[in-house]
């Protein structure tokens, strides 16, 4: 995946914040900056990085405290 195609890529945004930076964590308590995007997919911010063995159910906004599901983040773009 090239960091062009996530560029075109509509982003979802923190609820709170408004930013489109959140990340993911694993067993070990380690982040993964990473995008949500449009139609609520996580994907690795770097693109030669995995979201493999990270909990995709749960992000965590690097904004502020705000975390949840990555359904709850809000698209920007549609209003
Ligand atoms: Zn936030």
């Amino acid at each position: 995946m090239k960091s062009a195609y996530l560029c075109g890529m509509k982003k979802r945004v923190c609820p709170q914040c408004k930013i489109a930076s959140m990340y993911v964590k694993n067993e070990q308590g380690e982040r993964l900056p990473v995008y949500v995007m449009e139609n609520g997919e996580v994907v690795a911010k770097h693109p030669d990085a995995s979201t493999e063995g990270f909990d995709l159910s749960e992000v965590y906004c690097f904004g502020c405290s705000w975390h949840g599901s990555p359904k709850k983040l809000l698209n920007r773009f549609l209003g």
